[in-house]
């Protein structure tokens, strides 16, 4: 990374791709997915109560939280995966080739691994956590790009709801959001 190039593909705070480019790629890998039958899963993950952290540590702590989630991301996945920052404090990650299955092992790996992170401030250290939502691609149901991302979001709001730190997967065969068993936590 580094120049004009990065600049234009890169939001400037996280290092992750920014929202443009998170979509042009997203629908390249969804469309080539779609033509042939390959696996694609979504990982959608919000910072829990990240509010409360630049009310209490300042704003300058919540963006260093933003620098080393996305930071951790570009570790933890695959050169193949698609990383981006898709809101505030919101990114969104595509597994070309990849099913439910797989992605939560990451997605939990993730998960802990951000709750044992220390932020520190002048005086004082603090922890965070995130919620994650998992989706599939289901070749029958999902014709556009954002059909499996709204999926994605309602497991990421099922997360948020039934106690945040946690992984939801949607699960097409049980007609909703379902949290399968959390190894890490
Ligand atoms: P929840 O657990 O439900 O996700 O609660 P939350 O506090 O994380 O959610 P909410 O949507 O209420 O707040 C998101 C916060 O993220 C508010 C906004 O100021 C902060 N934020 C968004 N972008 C940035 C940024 O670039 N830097 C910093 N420091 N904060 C940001
Ligand atoms: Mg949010
Ligand atoms: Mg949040």
């Amino acid at each position: 990374m580094g120049g004009l190039e990065a600049s234009a593909t890169r939001d400037a705070r996280t290092g992750v791709l920014n929202r443009a480019t998170l979509f042009k790629l997203e629908r390249r890998d969804f469309a080539l997915a779609r033509r042939s039958g390959a696996r694609m899963s979504l990982m959608m993950l919000d910072i829990d109560f990240f509010k409360t952290v630049n009310d209490q540590h300042g704003h300058q702590s919540g963006d260093e939280v933003l620098r080393e989630i996305g930071e951790l991301l570009q570790k933890r996945l695959r050169r193949t995966d698609i990383i981006g920052r898709y809101g505030g404090e919101e990114f969104l990650v595509a597994l070309p080739n990849t099913g439910i299955e797989g992605t939560f092992v990451i997605a939990s790996d993730i998960r802990r691994l951000v709750s044992d992170c220390h932020f520190s401030t002048e005086d004082n250290y603090f922890h965070i956590t995130i919620s994650i939502g998992l989706a599939e691609l289901d070749h029958k149901k999902h014709q556009t790009l954002d059909k499996l991302i709204a999926e994605a979001d309602n497991a990421l709001y099922e997360a948020k709801n039934t106690g945040r730190n946690r992984v939801v997967a949607y699960s097409a065969g049980e007609g909703g959001a379902v949290a399968l068993p959390d190894t890490y936590k």
